[in-house]
């Protein structure tokens, strides 16, 4: 095999569920974080789209 094999055999079960905080079926089993919100990996923070701060 060379290069990156594709993703063929992706499939097993399912990888993202819904996130509790944005509630985006972005939540990646897996990896154990969202890939909208970034919940679960608390290193980094994609935009939360909860708890708005106005400055
Ligand atoms: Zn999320």
């Amino acid at each position: 095999m060379k290069g990156t094999p594709s993703m063929g055999k992706k499939s097993s079960g399912k990888l993202h569920i819904m996130c509790r905080r944005c509630g985006n079926r972005s939540y990646h089993m897996k990896r154990g974080e969202c890939s909208s919100c970034g919940y679960g990996n608390s290193s980094k923070m994609r935009k939360p789209q909860t708890m708005r701060k106005r400055k």
